[in-house]
């Protein structure tokens, strides 16, 4: 139960996820799913019971750089392993639920280094600077739930959504 590698095919753009200096933006694509990864994992399921949150399907954020958010279970070794920091913990900048992400603004400025910035495991790898992405592969190699797809090949997918998004 993998990020399906056929996901710009099999799923939709549900929103936008952009920088406020408007320098970087990711799609967000859906629907989730209810029965990846993290639903089944202790830690996660722990994290919302702790915060009495609702455990809700997520989606893919990304497109060229894609992590779907469902079968990740918030380990944070692509965070570690990214020369570049194209990721951050959403949750160390905005502490929120996951869901709210979809059409989020962000400056960028949450933990992008180490593993355990996470806040908790309801926390999640946000690729918020996609196009800094410089295709080493790192992250795709560690992710324990192979939750990751880099693939330059969806750069033009990315582009056709870009001139297709009507900003809600
Ligand atoms: S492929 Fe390399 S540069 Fe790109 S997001 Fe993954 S770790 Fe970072």
């Amino acid at each position: 139960m993998t990020i399906d590698p056929d996901f710009p095919k099999n799923h939709k753009v549900i929103g936008k996820h952009s920088t406020t200096d408007g320098a970087y933006s990711h799609f967000v694509w859906g629907p989730g799913r209810k029965d990846a990864e993290s639903s089944t994992n202790k830690e996660v399921q722990d994290a919302y019971k702790a915060r009495g949150e609702e455990y809700v399907p997520l989606g893919i954020h990304g497109t060229y750089v894609a992590v779907d958010w469902d079968s990740c279970i918030s380990d944070g070794a692509c965070i570690e392993a990214c020369p570049v920091q194209v990721y951050q913990w959403y949750r160390s900048e905005q502490d929120i639920p996951a869901i709210e992400m979809v059409n989020a603004l962000t400056e960028g400025i949450g933990d992008d280094h180490n593993r355990e910035g996470r806040k908790d495991y309801t926390d999640k790898p946000d690729p918020i600077r996609e196009s800094a992405c410089i295709w080493c592969m790192a992250c795709v190699t560690v992710c324990p739930t192979n939750s990751i797809k880099v693939d330059e090949a969806n750069l033009p997918v990315h582009e056709e959504q870009s001139q297709k998004f009507v900003e809600s």
